[in-house]
């Protein structure tokens, strides 16, 4: 699969000028889409603009930053001034934003060459992105199964060789789920490491970018493009670089296994697993066994928050200041409880509903409320973990990519996020790596959790992985553009 360092080597050793290359990804774009339906919107002309500018600075001589002429992909629900932003929601079907999210600002000043907007799940809500108001993402590996949510689109764009790499989102899962699903690298970073300014809010206190990529050193050099403290956002704190500091040497590092998280996985998981750990071993890691008992109520208190959250969010689309509003209507309430209704796609509904209930008077104490308390439980959970190992090895997702259509209930969907929703309750760094196939030749993948800021010891735990493997589970998908 392509890396940044492949497109890197062509642009300098001057093979290809950035324009050829940025032609090449918005043609294969234009025609592999309308299979995968990665891409909600193309930009063409802001990655024509950029990739002139890079070839400006080739002539000159000067040197290019790590991101410099890289195409890529941008989930839509991160702000992009004069480009439309659609959080894949009929809601904001033509909203056109007045100013730059703070990553796609800083990529931006780096000449990074956007290819388009990324489909998602609706406001990132959902597992499969078939919550899209644009249809779902198809998933490139087969494309009778779903790309994974809720940031399928940036997965899909990325394994279907439609963008190098991609910047997405994750509030309970939405960047490493796919990436799992599309057979990709997924890091989530620790709450605070990347400005959420410009990102559509879903649930403040979880969400937070991150990039998905075709190999562990990539995700580290996005990360280090990305992460930096902004003043635009009160929560965000910025972090130290960590390409700098990987190494793939795991000698005497602790990995830590809870037995909670690996119950009722197929066959194909946990073999895959099981492999890894032996992997693992045999580099010199030194493997852990750990309880996490707090396991069983991550998901309710994920689900609670998340909800909570977004139903205060998503308060502000009322149809009066921007965003879709009905022709037909009564009175002002009517007004808005219709424009909120046909808006708003069920899944959204049903949660700012879910959210409300669990915020209203009566319910606070014992929904919200408990929810905060388990939340500092399992906090302190994840303090113990680390007490006794470096990092945490889990699956990613209990299952594979689902089929494209499956009915499911959505509870049977919430149920997909048990593994990944307690780094963003904790607010801790985890990173999902490629490390097997099901049957069927999905890709499988496996999570590290790290303390918060350790985004080095994760990352740096994955490229062990990931160079002892030969990258051998990061296939390529035989789609889109090939170097
Ligand atoms: N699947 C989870 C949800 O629907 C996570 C989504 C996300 O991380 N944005 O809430």
């Amino acid at each position: 699969m392509t890396t940044i360092a492949d497109i890197k080597r062509l642009l300098t050793e001057k093979k290809a000028s950035c324009r050829e290359l940025t032609q090449r990804y918005l043609d294969a774009a234009a025609q592999t889409n309308p299979v995968l339906n990665a891409y909600i919107t193309l930009t063409a002309e802001a990655a024509l603009d950029a990739a002139d500018a890079v070839d400006k600075k080739l002539q000159s001589g000067a040197q290019l930053s790590p991101l410099e002429g890289i195409p890529f992909v941008l989930k839509d629900n991160i702000s992009t001034k004069g480009i439309r932003t659609t959080c894949a929601s009929r809601m904001l079907e033509n909203y056109v934003p007045i100013f730059d999210a703070d990553v796609w600002e800083s990529l931006k000043g780096q000449n990074a060459v956007m290819i388009g907007k990324g489909n998602m799940d609706e406001f990132a809500m959902g597992s499969t992105c078939e919550n899209s108001y644009f249809g779902g993402s198809r998933n490139p590996h087969n494309t009778e199964h779903v790309a994974g949510g809720s940031s399928g689109g940036v997965a899909s764009a990325v394994a279907g060789g439609l963008a190098v790499y991609g910047i997405g989102s994750d509030t309970g899962g939405s960047i490493r789920m796919p990436a799992s699903f599309c057979g990709l690298v997924g890091l989530k970073p620790t709450y605070g490491a990347v400005s959420r300014r410009g990102l559509i809010a879903y649930g403040s206190s979880l969400d937070q970018i991150g990039p998905i990529t075709t190999c562990v050193e990539d995700a580290a050099l996005v990360f280090d493009a990305i992460c930096r403290k902004d003043p635009g956002d009160m929560t965000s704190r910025g972090a130290e670089p960590v390409s700098g500091k990987l190494t793939g040497n795991v000698k005497g590092l602790k990995i830590g296994i809870a037995k909670e998280f690996f119950e009722g996985l197929p066959d194909s998981i946990g073999k895959a697993l099981d492999n890894a750990v032996s992997l693992y071993k045999k580099l010199g890691a030194e493997v852990v066994s750990l309880d996490f008992p707090m396991l069983k109520y991550v998901l309710p208190t994920y689900y609670i928050l998340a909800c909570a959250e977004a139903s205060s969010n998503l308060g502000r689309y009322d149809g009066l200041r921007y965003g879709y509003r009905t022709d037909d209507f009564n009175d002002l309430n009517d007004f808005i409880c219709r424009t909120r209704s046909e808006g708003f796609g069920p899944e959204v509904r049903r949660r700012i509903l879910l959210g409300t209930y669990v915020l209203s008077a009566g319910y606070y104490d014992a929904y919200y409320n408990k929810a905060q308390l388990l939340r500092r439980s399992i906090v302190v959970e994840f303090a113990k973990v680390f007490t006794g190992c470096d990092v945490l090895l889990t699956p990613t997702v209990p299952v594979t990519a689902l089929r494209f259509g499956a009915d499911m209930t959505p509870v049977e969907m919430y149920q997909t996020d048990i593994l990944t929703c307690s780094a963003n309750i904790a607010g801790l760094p985890a990173v999902s790596v490629p490390c097997g196939f099901d049957e069927k030749g999905l890709p499988i993948g496996l999570q590290l959790i790290g303390g918060k800021f350790r985004e080095d010891i994760i990352l740096n735990t994955a490229l062990a992985f990931e160079r002892e493997t030969s990258g051998a589970f990061c296939k390529d998908s035989g789609m889109g553009v090939t170097l």
